[in-house]
């Protein structure tokens, strides 16, 4: 199925007609074409933001809120579709797609249908000057947001629904490796009324389609999820013209498991930690770090708990591990279990590459647990993306936490303990955006989210995504 750009309502193929192969990480076989996207596919959909904004800005709360309710409603309407076509677009199992991505796409516009009824700025009186300051919260204009691939309609619209909730029409790019969801979206925003070039969604190469976003002129705003080194660049350029940045980047994320824990829930949460989406979210434990004294049962218990899991075909119900994204990420990934190897790393379990049954050139690989000794090595420093944890033993409070932090990343980490003054000492030192204590991944979407060190720039979440996404005005008033 081949997909176009969405721009000012309308499908449309990109201006030079030039295409990209669009591949099934289930079998390899390329399923489709996607518009590869030059400067003026861009422009165009500038042009067609710039166009609306005007109108969109002015439009009333009440209209825009339900406009973004009608989306969050026809995405749950089309749920099995969606979930069907980004399983295939992914390689992730369905069961996950439809449990995890697609009403969390959903929730995304039905959060900020509602937060932009109840977004509202300050007031300041200046007591003894007879003066009173207000707080303007207003539209940026035109905005870009970039998303990759690992979540696609998930991380997408994580990012538009707060973006024309606040006003701003907006010019997005998908993953290139993962387009087809968003594809649909556009199909769907037509649907639910959204009016023309109020969102316009461009195709393509992220060197190309990508870049041009961030270099715009006149497109003030980025907010950008994706690997450190595509942010790290895109700062680069986004820095001399001063525009607002969000930085949602990667992880290496610490699992700390200490002995007082509630150990069942620990290590069914642990398992999906490490290899929920094949390990590719940003927010897996992909670090497990066991306290001592429980350091050899945890190894064996956890073994046996990721032997049961079920590597296999994305669209088969009982699949828990489905296909990595793409050949070349399933390279990278595989690149890391001959480093371990060379390293000194133990294999305790995976490793290999599966083959799945009618769908042998597929990007199958077993869930792999290795161990190491030196949270130095090359597989405790860098972001992995895949289903491969390593575990490392500690021994007291002091250790586990130097080992946390001893990382450029600070995305999330995860805390097994029952003893509250050890859960407020490491909330309080573990450097990183997220600490989740006895739990993984449970997300409120008013929270704050985001990264400290090279996990990123800003937060986003709740107000926070519609502080990011507006112009922030004082005006100061003097009366007699
Ligand atoms: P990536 O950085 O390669 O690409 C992300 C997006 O940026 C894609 O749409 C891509 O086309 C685009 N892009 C690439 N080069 C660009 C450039 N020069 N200018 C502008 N855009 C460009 O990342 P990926 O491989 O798609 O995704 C995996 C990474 O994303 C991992 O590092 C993961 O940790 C990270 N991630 C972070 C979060 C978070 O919330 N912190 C969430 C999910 C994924």
């Amino acid at each position: 199925m081949n997909i176009q750009n969405y721009i000012n309502g309308e499908f449309v193929n990109p201006i030079q007609d030039n295409w990209l192969d669009n591949y099934n990480p289930s079998n390899g076989e390329i399923y489709g074409q996607i518009p590869n996207s030059s400067t003026e596919d861009v422009e165009k959909a500038y042009l067609a933001a710039a166009n609306a904004f005007p109108s969109w800005s002015n439009t009333n709360l009440e209209e825009r809120s339900s406009i973004l309710s009608k989306i969050a409603n026809l995405i749950l309407e089309k749920l099995d579709f969606l979930a069907a076509a980004e399983s295939k677009d992914n390689g992730k199992p369905i069961s996950l797609a439809k449990s995890v991505d697609i009403p969390r796409a959903a929730s995304n516009f039905q959060f900020f249908a509602n937060a932009i009824t109840q977004f509202s700025s300050e007031a300041h009186e200046s007591v003894g000057f007879n003066a009173i300051n207000f707080t303007l919260r207003q539209p940026i204009g035109v905005v870009g947001c970039i998303s990759p691939w690992n979540l696609p309609l998930y991380l997408f619209t994580w990012k538009i629904a707060p973006a024309i909730a606040a006003g701003n029409c907006v010019v997005a790019k998908p993953s290139e490796v993962t387009p087809m969801t968003a594809f649909l979206l556009g199909k769907i925003c037509n649907e639910a009324g959204l009016p023309k070039g109020v969102l316009n969604i461009v195709h393509g190469l992220g060197n190309q389609v990508g870049e041009a976003i961030v270099s715009h002129p006149n497109i003030k705003a980025i907010s950008f999820t994706g690997g450190t080194k595509t942010g790290s660049h895109i700062a680069k350029i986004a820095a001399p013209m001063f525009k607002k940045l969000s930085l949602e980047l990667g992880g290496k994320n610490p699992n700390i498991i200490f002995a007082d824990c509630d150990y069942d829930k620990m290590l069914a949460t642990t398992v999906r930690s490490s290899f929920s989406n094949q390990g590719q979210i940003c927010l897996c434990g992909s670090r497990i770090l066991v306290q001592e004294s429980i350091y050899e049962k945890f190894k064996v218990d956890f073994i046996q708990k990721v032997s049961e899991l079920k590597v296999g075909h994305p669209s088969d119900s009982d699949t828990d591990i489905g296909a990595l994204v793409s050949a070349a990420h399933l390279q990278k990934v595989k690149s890391y279990i001959d480093i371990a190897e060379q390293e000194g790393g133990k294999i305790l379990f995976g490793g290999k590459t599966v083959t799945v049954k009618d769908s042998e050139n597929g990007y199958y690989l077993q869930p792999t647990i290795i161990e190491v000794s030196d949270n130095n090595c090359r597989l405790n420093q860098e972001e992995i993306f895949g289903p491969v944890v390593t575990l490392m033993s500690f021994k007291n409070d002091e250790e586990a936490l130097s080992l946390a932090n001893e990382t450029k990343y600070g995305l999330s980490a995860t805390l097994w303990t029952n003893n509250l003054n050890r859960t407020m000492q490491f909330s309080q030192k573990l450097e990183t955006g997220i600490v989740w204590v006895n739990t993984w991944m449970m997300r409120d979407l008013r929270t704050p989210f985001g990264g400290q060190k090279d996990s990123g720039l800003g937060r986003e979440g709740g107000f926070e995504a519609l502080r990011f996404f507006t112009e922030t005005k004082n005006v100061c008033i003097k009366y007699q």
